[in-house]
């Protein structure tokens, strides 16, 4: 089989390296000259609305795959009338605008924060009546990594966000004040076969995913079941094929969704050293067809983003626990170039060792390569 990418990130790395032992081949389509991805598969090089690139990558390709959800849709469809595309399009559509994905998570019972859509300087100050203050004000599309957004406590806050984000579609939603944030992976076959990797428990810093646990601890067996329950809904719905991601914030017994990645997931890295099949793994034998192999972790599980460098690797791998993952990426502010995973056999084991490890892993401190 041979595996079409569109984006050529770290993501699209991670799903090539994992064909490999599957005799699974990849090509990559992304707008730069060189890329993460394109260091270890072919590359084609053009823009996701170029359709002699796209036309390239579909002769090139059995199946084509995306690995980020900016993908524009119109290229996701033109793809899909020349090869099978998956996931679907309009997991896509779905995923890149807010307010329709809540309204989408809405539809199937799945519960969310507080919304209302914002278009207006006058339905702003509605929506800051109806859902009340502390809320968060976004940008329905192209936010990632907390870009395009504003908390607001304050009519002042209020002022200084609609100065900077009005006049653009937005949503404004409740400030949920969680206990924790989690995460589901879950995959479907072109059979319609599901399987779940059990909830992640994930810390941001300044709006980027700096550590995530996994199993969470202690999510208990019915935290663990509605989050599958409520993550196959939305696969069944939209005849989905490949590896979902939903993002949740638990407040007490509540699981409420922030959003959805039609994609393999940063949340999701230890399971190339923790669990008994990857994601990557999981999403290439999915969007070629073949069966799903288990989800279960092994053993426990701390995983850390490199954000604008990688530490030195003699110091990281000092740490004999440590798996070690570089991104070939050049060191840029805010970047992810690289993760590092550390298993433990036990949640107790985990639970002595975290100390140590996030002092280990903080963060980046100028030491590079
Ligand atoms: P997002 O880009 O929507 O994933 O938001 C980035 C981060 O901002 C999340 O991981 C949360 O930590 C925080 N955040 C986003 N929306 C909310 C909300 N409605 N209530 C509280 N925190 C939020």
């Amino acid at each position: 089989m041979r595996v079409g990418i569109l984006g050529g990130g770290q993501l699209g790395r991670m799903i090539a390296l994992a064909g490999y032992p599957l005799g699974v081949r990849s090509t990559v389509l992304e707008p730069g000259e060189e890329s993460s991805a394109g260091q270890v598969c072919p590359q084609i090089s053009g823009e996701f609305d170029d359709f002699r690139a796209l036309y390239e990558l579909a002769r090139a390709s059995d199946v084509v795959t995306f690995e980020f959800e900016n993908v524009p849709v119109e290229s996701a469809r033109w793809l899909a009338e020349r090869v099978p595309v998956f996931p679907p399009p309009r997991a896509l559509e779905v995923s890149q605008e807010r307010l329709a994905e809540k309204q989408f998570f809405a539809s199937l019972g799945i519960p969310t924060p507080p919304f209302a859509a914002v278009d207006s300087r006058e339905q702003f100050d509605d929506a800051v009546t109806k859902i009340g203050l502390p809320a968060v004000l976004k940008t329905r599309r192209f936010g990632y990594d907390g870009k395009g957004q504003a908390v607001l406590r304050t009519q002042t806050d209020c002022e200084v966000a609609w100065a900077k984000l009005g006049g653009r579609p937005l949503i404004l939603e409740g400030f949920v004040q969680f206990d924790r944030e989690l995460s589901i992976i879950a995959v479907r076959g072109r059979n319609g076969q599901i399987a779940t990797y059990p909830l992640i428990e994930n810390v941001h810093r300044d709006g980027i995913l700096h550590r995530s646990i996994a199993p969470a601890d202690n999510p208990g067996e019915e935290l663990n079941e509605r989050a599958a329950e409520y993550a196959s809904r939305v696969l069944s719905e939209l005849d989905y094929v490949g590896v979902l991601t939903i993002e949740w914030f638990q407040d007490g017994p509540r699981l409420l969704a922030n959003e959805m990645a039609p994609r393999v997931h940063n949340s999701g890295h230890w399971t190339i050293d923790a669990a008994i099949t990857s994601q990557f793994e999981n999403h290439v034998r999915a969007v070629c067809g073949l069966p799903l192999g288990r989800c279960d972790a092994v053993g426990h599980s701390a995983m850390y983003n490199f954000i604008g460098a990688v530490p030195s690797i003699t110091e990281v791998l000092a740490n004999p626990d440590a798996k070690l993952h570089v991104y070939g990426k050049s060191f840029r502010a805010a970047r992810k170039v690289g993760h590092v995973t550390l298993r433990a056999a036990t949640a107790d084991e985990l639970a002595e060792k975290l100390p140590e490890w996030d002092r280990q892993f903080e963060r980046i401190s100028g030491d590079v390569v």
